[in-house]
């Protein structure tokens, strides 16, 4: 059973050295005597998703997350096959999304985190991105969180993502101008009906060239909506440009992830002086909505009307590099692992 291992916490950017892919660990594929309620998965799809990177340091006092455990294979998102089950609600193959491990096969104890896969007409690695945790946070953070209206300004930073490419097009599809941001020049040409545009992003990552931030170039009348991905100083030159009344959906804080100390906002103000609504959200408190989700969301894609890219790594050891790919902005649209053909 290979494992995706990290050696130790992680300081600064996360490095493909800091993981290695284990074969001496092995998992019993049976489950242990007597065991009810847990069951054994094997991982078709893993996700990278950018929380990984909060769990990946020492988590003194958790609020949201906890610390994975240096020496064991890291948890997260992933799509799998039921091999083996001692719980009721689950039988030998079935498809499930949630919470499994970056290995080969998992045991599974806690199974309140497992979503059955109903809907197998769509490409399974989709409940990695757009049918999993991504989609209901694009979902949440926009419909919830933003009270989005016709007509209105909206801005999406890393605008091509898993979350963002969907709040993109969920934007277009109520009828708002939307320009989104992006960290690359490929990312930029690329042919995206649902912006108005795509900016390449004010604020570089370490190591490239810093431009000039202009939102107020593609919104000379402010932003209603800012669909925050990434905080630091691209919201920070945001808040400067909202409108009054406006709404910050924090989604993420990708720039910061890998920064100690973090960079200062000095533009918070503008949340007092323009009656702003700066709200931070955690997709978990949404889960309840997931069934109208799917009933909103799947009809969307089997017509085509909603698209979704992804980006997806051949095998367990293309994992490391898959992982630290995603926090230079490599990745096009979601990074997904294939672990194990369907
Ligand atoms: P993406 O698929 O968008 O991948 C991450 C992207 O972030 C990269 O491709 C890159 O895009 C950008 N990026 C990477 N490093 C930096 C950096 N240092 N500064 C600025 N941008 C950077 O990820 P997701 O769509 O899965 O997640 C987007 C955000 O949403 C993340 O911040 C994540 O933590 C958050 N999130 C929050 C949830 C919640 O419950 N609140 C749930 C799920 C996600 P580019 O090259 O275009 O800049």
């Amino acid at each position: 059973n290979k494992q995706l291992i990290f050696r130790d916490y992680v300081s600064g950017f996360p490095k493909e050295s800091d993981m290695y892919i284990s074969t001496s660990a092995t998992i019993k594929l049976k489950l242990p005597e007597g065991s009810t309620g847990s069951l054994v998965l094997k991982n078709l799809y893993l996700a990278c998703d950018p929380y990984l990177r909060i769990r990946m340091q020492r988590i003194e006092n958790p609020i949201l997350f906890t610390s994975f455990t240096p020496g064991s294979a890291l948890n997260g998102y992933g799509v799998g096959k039921v091999v083996e089950s001692g719980h009721p609600d689950f039988k030998q193959g079935d498809l499930v999304w949630g919470t499994t491990g970056f290995e080969e096969y998992s045991l599974i104890t806690e199974t309140q985190e497992l979503f059955k896969i109903h809907h197998t007409d769509v490409p399974l690695s989709y409940y990695t991105g757009i049918l999993g945790m991504p989609g209901m946070t694009a979902y949440a953070g926009f419909y919830e969180v933003c009270s989005p209206k016709k007509g209105e300004y909206v801005f999406v930073s890393a605008a091509l993502g898993a979350v963002g490419q969907l709040v993109g097009q969920f934007a277009k599809l109520m009828g708002c101008y939307v320009v989104g941001s992006a960290g690359s020049k490929e990312k930029v040409s690329h042919n995206h009906p649902q912006y108005a545009c795509i900016i390449f992003k004010c604020f570089q990552l370490q190591g490239r060239t810093r431009l000039g931030c202009s939102p107020e170039k593609y919104f000379p009348e402010g932003i209603d909506i800012y669909f925050d991905n990434v905080g630091g100083k691209m919201l920070d030159a945001v808040l400067l440009n909202m409108r009054f009344h406006g709404r910050v959906s924090v989604c993420g804080m990708i720039s910061q992830y890998n920064r100690d100390p973090p960079e200062g906002i000095t533009n918070m103000i503008n949340v007092i002086f323009k009656r702003i609504r700066v709200e931070g959200f955690a997709t978990f408190d949404y889960y309840h909505l997931y069934p109208n989700f799917l009933e909103f969301v799947l009809p969307l894609v089997r017509e085509g009307k909603i698209t979704y890219v992804e980006d997806i790594a051949q095998g367990l050891e293309s994992a490391p590099a898959a992982l630290v790919g995603v926090y230079s902005g490599r990745n096009v649209g979601k990074q997904v692992v294939a672990v194990a053909p369907e």
